[in-house]
């Protein structure tokens, strides 16, 4: 029997220990979730869709140990916390919605009918990273199961608690034993096996472009399906008639909200250079007003980094970078790192051109629109963006030419439960969320019936 021992970034002691699982046992999971989803698909949708529910409302009943939880395994401030469960509650509520709304079409044809129905895909693998471990599994988990699917859950080793706590309260709510199954272990061990696994129809990861490219290509054995949200290094676009603000307050949650541990944060901030001391300015005063500290302290808007080595690598990056200012952070235990802001930079430096996932903007000088988007585009990435300026027609303009998936106009908002979520480019592969999501876990039958009189 193997323990893995989770640590608390903030504090760096255990904060649990948990069983892993073994490969004979996930290959047992994976025997009883196919009966489950058996089981499960044959109940009808309205039944499926009251259970969805009900575990929506045993995640609401749990909200603030899930918070509290979910904000020592991470480093996670606690209101910050608090909204995330409010959004996993939310993700489930949404999809309950979806059994009795699966629709097909009726397609006109020659000589009969036509329709097409979207079967459930099977036994799908969910694989899911540690920067937002409980929001990340509900985006995949609550879609799946809404299709009809089971699901094995494979959570990062760094951070595995809330999910495991999503397994109990899912049979609490009345979900058939073995249809949502939670296993702990490292990628390279049982995340492989669940990729290779003969059985599992589908994969949908969140993670590292480099993870996401051996997932596709294991996959691409057994021709699984396949959904990638990867890495970003995302753009705001602000331009000097923008509300600045706006612009630079909200930085405070787009690039250094989770500590920067977000694949959505803003870290390329191009700033039209009639501004830029402005911005800078403001940005400055942003950052010293930060409170970096414990994460379950009411006040605290950035807690610490995951992990000793995560910290490290961070520190890499700033360490041959341009530095314009750094915030403060905690000395003692903890995987601390303050704000950092970098200026001026070059647009191919590594910092620039590489994901760091941590609290580090940079923030580069720009003189006309053409410019802008061409600087902007110019990465491997297509995740998120922003676009600040009160040129309506200008921020269309834009919107259409930015490659990327996620967009805000006059806003960091990146994520929401009912509209679509995902990257271009290495940024991606599929949607999740909203009505495109459950696209991701069905598939597509087509039915010709033939109404000839013989
Ligand atoms: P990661 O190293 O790619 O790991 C993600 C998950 O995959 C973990 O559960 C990990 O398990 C597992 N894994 C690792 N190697 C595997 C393999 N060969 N086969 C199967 N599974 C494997 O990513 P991370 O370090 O946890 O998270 C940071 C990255 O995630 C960043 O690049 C970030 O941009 C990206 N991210 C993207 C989104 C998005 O929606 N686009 C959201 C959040 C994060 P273990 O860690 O337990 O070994
Ligand atoms: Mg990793």
């Amino acid at each position: 029997m193997s323990i893995l021992e989770v640590i608390e970034p903030a504090t760096e002691q255990i904060l649990a220990s948990v069983e892993r699982t073994t490969p004979e046992q996930l290959n047992d999971i994976i025997d009883r979730a196919t009966d489950a989803q058996q089981i499960w698909a044959g109940k009808s949708p309205q039944y499926r869709g009251q259970v969805l529910l009900a575990l929506a409302a045993e995640i609401d009943d749990n909200l603030e140990a899930l918070a509290r939880l979910e904000a020592r395994n991470v480093g996670m401030p606690i209101g910050d916390a608090r909204g995330a469960v409010a959004g996993v509650a939310a993700t489930f509520r949404y999809y309950s919605a979806a059994p009795e709304r699966l629709l097909g079409h009726t397609i006109p044809v020659d000589g009969g009918v036509d329709m097409t129905f979207r079967e459930p895909i099977g036994v799908v693998g969910l694989i899911t990273p540690w920067n937002f471990p409980l929001s990340i599994a509900a985006w995949k988990v609550a879609p799946a199961l809404a299709a009809g699917n089971a699901v094995v859950l494979k959570p990062a080793e760094l951070t595995p608690l809330t999910s495991l706590e999503l397994g109990r309260l899912a049979v609490k709510a009345g979900l058939p034993e073995g249809l949502l199954n939670v296993v702990v272990g490292s990628g390279r061990t049982i995340g492989t096996q669940l990729v290779e696994h003969p059985r599992i129809g589908k994969v949908a990861f969140t993670g590292s472009t480099d993870v996401g490219k051996d997932i596709g290509r294991r996959a691409a054995e057994s021709i699984k399906r396949v959904t990638l949200e990867l890495g970003g290094k995302s753009p705001s676009l602000v331009f000097a008639d923008a509300d600045l603000d706006a612009a630079a307050e909200g930085l405070v949650g787009a690039v250094f909200g989770n500590a920067g541990q977000d694949c959505c944060a803003r870290s390329r901030v191009f700033v039209q250079r009639p501004v830029l001391g402005k911005f800078l300015d403001k940005l400055q005063s942003v950052v010293d007003g930060m409170v970096v500290g414990n994460p379950l302290d009411e006040s605290t808007h950035m807690g610490p980094l995951i992990s000793a080595s995560h910290a490290q690598s961070v520190q890499g990056y700033v360490d041959d970078a341009p530095v314009l200012f750094q915030g403060s952070a905690p000395s003692g235990p903890g995987f601390w790192f303050p704000p950092t802001v970098l200026h001026p930079v070059d647009d191919d430096h590594r910092s620039v051109r590489e994901e760091i996932f941590g609290p580090v903007v940079s923030v580069l000088a720009f003189d006309d629109e053409d410019e802008a988007v061409t600087r902007a585009n110019d990465t491997i990435y297509g995740l998120s963006g922003s676009i600040w300026t009160t040129d309506g027609a200008r921020s269309l303009r834009i919107a259409r030419r930015l490659a990327v998936g996620t967009l805000s106009v006059n806003s960091y908002t990146s994520v929401r439960i009912t509209t679509p979520f995902g990257g271009f480019k290495q940024s991606g592969l599929g949607r999740e969320l909203g009505p495109d999501a459950l696209e991701a876990y069905t598939e597509v039958k087509n039915v010709f019936v033939n109404t000839l009189s013989s």
